[in-house]
């Protein structure tokens, strides 16, 4: 088996910038150091910003289905590797191989769309109230995009933004989770591959920040900077957003979620099953589409319940290399012991819980595995409205509809949401505008999982930011709007008479 470095060196990445650094890169799966990585300096963050200022000088008067020649080498190259970075994934974020590997493929995806992408970036041609007069709207790069991200999707997050970014003609700057600096290293690596086969893309046209805070700081007050695309907590994302907003740079917000499936009296069990405990443990309950809630109809209940706790129980714990394993590591102490905090609260609150309790501590003294936990409460109670970033799922019981959804828009987040049911009735209703407040919402399928095609984000604290699919490129341009008169005459518009 491939060790660490022979996986880092396979991916291109050059021994220097992997010792001698401050930044420990260690791997949640048993706590060992991975390398010493070097940090940014918030200067050498300027400089680097600078340069992809440049780029994107150069880069926005490249044809854009030429510029979209440079993704799909990208993605080519991602084809190749997506193996080895796929486990650099798991290494590093402690996700599954199979959940390592989708976050590549969702890398791929998105190259595959934002290449098509290059031949469509449309604008309208609207209809002017005088004559001899065209009205177009042209789309425009912004320059310079920033790409804060958060640990848990170490690279499908930057290739959503920057595969789009790119195309439609702007430089990326990124500041990957001082969690996960490795993979960012590597995906910088490919990238690089990519552009050396393109041949003649600028250089600047992608930068890494390796840092924490301070130099996701340069980005966010960085006037050159003209998008700030930053994926993490609602805390961040209280930092951040006003900062850029002070400024009046743009934001885009993809934050914290606590998304919940409703499943209704005719729901098919076997089917709503599946999809709690994909949703619910899968990532080890580190994805922000994670469901966390579980609001369930009496009738229901206890049959349900039933289910889940035979397939918790039967969930296999353990390395995530190891490829009969379903559940990882937690990322870190920090998030172990937040865990245990809010499983504490919810006891205080009424809860019953099951499970919750670390496991493998002999086995892996330096890492946190845990046994997925599932609380029953006694309502939303207020731990139950927060955002715990571990495998905790809080369930909660229903009679009528009306209270499921009311539940179901009852926090502050908006991200994910789903319903199972065979109700034609609750399922549309589900779905209007009286439904489900969150920015994703789905029938007969859970809250996780979600395809590149389709815009991704959610609404209230969640940010209200969309990335990925549909037109979410638009966030990486702006709109000019232009008037042309080919007539002989400068009539003025809502029929004005201006000294005439
Ligand atoms: P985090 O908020 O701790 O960190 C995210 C990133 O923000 C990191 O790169 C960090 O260095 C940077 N950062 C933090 N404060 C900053 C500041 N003041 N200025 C500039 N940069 C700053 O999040 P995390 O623990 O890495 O990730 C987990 C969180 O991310 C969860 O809340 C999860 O729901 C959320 N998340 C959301 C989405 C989404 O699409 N909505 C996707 C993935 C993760």
């Amino acid at each position: 088996m491939d060790t660490p470095q022979d996986i880092l060196r396979n991916l291109g990445l050059n021994s220097s910038v992997l010792t001698g650094g401050t930044l420990i890169a260690r791997s949640p799966i048993d706590g060992a150091e991975l390398a010493q990585v070097r940090e940014h300096t918030v200067a050498q963050a300027h400089s680097a910003i600078t340069r992809a200022r440049q780029a994107s000088q150069a880069w926005r008067d490249v044809p854009a289905p030429r510029r979209g020649e440079l993704i799909r080498l990208f993605g080519e190259t991602l084809r190749q590797h997506k193996s080895e970075l796929g486990r650099l994934v798991s290494l590093e974020a402690g996700k599954i191989v199979a959940e390592g590997e989708g976050e590549v493929q969702e890398m791929i995806d998105i190259c595959d769309f934002a290449v098509g992408l290059s031949r469509q970036l449309y604008g309208l041609t609207i209809a002017s109230e005088r004559p001899g007069h065209r009205m177009m709207e042209t789309w425009h790069p912004l320059g310079v995009v920033g790409v804060i991200s958060a640990f848990n999707f170490p690279v499908a997050v930057w290739a959503w933004n920057s595969a789009l970014a790119i195309v439609c003609g702007n430089a990326v700057v990124w500041k990957p989770s001082e969690k996960t600096p490795l993979t960012a290293l590597a995906c910088q690596a490919l990238f690089a591959q990519a552009m050396q086969r393109f041949g003649d893309a600028p250089a600047g046209l992608s930068e890494v920040l390796i840092g924490g805070r301070e130099v996701g700081e340069a980005l966010v007050d960085s006037h050159t900077v003209a998008l700030v695309s930053a994926t993490g907590s609602t805390r961040m994302g209280r930092q951040v957003g006003p900062r850029v907003a002070q400024r009046f740079g743009r934001v885009l917000l993809e934050l914290g979620g606590n998304n919940a499936i409703i499943v209704g009296p005719t729901a098919d069990l076997d089917m709503a099953a599946r999809g709690i405990v994909f949703g619910a443990i899968g990532t080890a309950g580190q994805r922000c589409t994670t469901t966390r809630r579980l609001i369930v109809h009496e009738s229901v209940a206890d049959e349900l319940l039933q289910r889940l706790h035979k397939a918790y129980a039967s969930a296999p714990i353990g390395n995530p290399l190891d490829s009969g394993n379903l559940v990882g590591p937690l990322i870190d102490r920090v998030s172990f012991d937040a865990m245990q905090t809010a499983l504490t609260a919810a006891r205080e609150q009424g809860g019953k819980v099951t499970g919750g309790e670390r496991v493998l501590a002999d086995q892996y003294p330096d890492a946190w595995y845990v046994r997925p936990a599932i609380a029953e409460m006694p309502g939303q109670t207020d731990v139950v409205c927060h955002e715990t970033f571990a495998p905790i799922l809080y369930v909660m019981r229903y009679k009528e509809f009306g209270d499921a959804l009311a539940m179901q828009n009852g926090v502050p987040q908006g991200l994910s949401s789903a319903i199972f049911t065979n109700d034609l009735r609750e399922a549309e209703t589900f779905l209007s505008a009286a439904g489900s407040d969150c920015g994703i919402a789905n029938v007969n399928i859970g809250t996780s999982g979600a395809e590149i095609g389709g815009a991704f984000g959610g609404e209230k604290e969640t940010g209200g930011g969309r990335e990925s699919g549909s037109d979410a490129w638009r966030n990486y341009m702006r709109r000019a709007t232009n008037t042309i008169n080919y007539s002989r005459n400068l009539p003025l518009a809502q029929g004005i008479k201006f000294g005439e």
